[in-house]
């Protein structure tokens, strides 16, 4: 019942049953708690969203992390296979076999996190396989170098050849067994390569002689001289004086007779003038 508070109001009455009543009651109470209970279940679902957000994104930063990985492997890969390229292009110069890897070279690299594990594991193999090569490619030099110092290479000395290897008729008929090289007489005469003096005296024919056996089945003689700087025995290194020029033996005038023998037969010592390092594999193959 409402009741106005003016005089001529009029008193208006509604009739509400008491059921009606509670049912208001009943479904305002059970309102305001499906209110409060939702209220409460969206806040925790918006945190739970944030948190959502943050996991994404740390996985999105993750993944470019890995996929930058992935890249640097290939990146590591690539530099390897240009490494294994430049080995072989130097062993087919040197004259050696080119390397054959166990393993072959991944590019497709896909921003897997497997791939990066694999490009990596491939690049450990390759780099092992790169340091053996290496460690060859240095033994191969280092056996090239000790070959060639004890490979007759340079010049006994500087002169011209006044006589050539091999049959002639001036000044005795007959084979010639080496070069006979110009000389002053008491100019110096070198070794050719590194060796051990086998020999140093008097030969028919040569006179004073000094003779190097220098390994490999390969000596040199150098005869006529005047004087004598060497002993049987001795170490000598390329270069170093052995004898002086001079006309010792059946000689016409000072020169030296320059010989080279291969397993004892003589043999032309012009192919073993003025050779290099890389020249020198000519002689090595005869
Ligand atoms: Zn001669």
């Amino acid at each position: 019942m409402i009741v106005p508070h003016d005089a001529g109001g009029r008193t208006l009455s509604v009739k509400i049953p008491a059921l009606w009543l509670k049912m208001v009651t009943g479904v305002t109470i059970f309102s305001i708690l499906m209110f409060t209970s939702l209220l409460v279940y969206s806040s925790m679902l918006s945190r739970r969203l944030v948190h959502y957000h943050k996991a994404i994104a740390k996985n999105v930063e993750q993944k470019e992390v890995i996929e930058s990985f992935g890249l640097e492997a290939a990146k590591v890969n690539q530099a390897i296979a240009e490494l294994r390229h430049e080995d072989n292009q130097l062993r087919k110069l040197l004259g050696l076999k080119s390397w054959k890897s166990k393993i072959q070279l991944t590019n497709n690299y896909n921003g897997e996190g497997e791939d990066v594990t694999r490009g990596l594991k491939v690049a450990d193999v390759n780099i092992t396989e790169r340091k053996r090569s290496y460690e060859e490619l240095k033994s191969w030099v280092n056996t090239v170098r000790n070959r060639f110092a004890t490979t007759p290479s340079s010049w006994p000395l500087y002169g011209s050849i006044v006589s050539g290897f091999g049959y002639r008729v001036y000044p005795w008929r007959g084979f010639h067994s080496g070069l006979d090289i110009s000389g002053q007489y008491g100019a110096s005469v070198r070794a050719t390569a590194d060796g051990t003096v086998s020999y140093a005296g008097w030969r028919n024919g040569f006179g004073k002689t000094v003779e190097i056996s220098h390994g490999y089945g390969i000596e040199t003689l150098y005869g006529h001289a005047s004087r004598l700087a060497v002993s049987v025995g001795q170490r000598v290194k390329k270069g170093q004086v052995l004898c002086y020029i001079g006309t010792t033996g059946y000689s016409t005038g000072p020169h030296l007779h320059y010989e080279v023998r291969k397993g004892n037969n003589p043999t032309n010592p012009v192919a073993f003038l003025g050779l290099n390092i890389l020249s020198a594999s000519k002689v090595w193959r005869q």
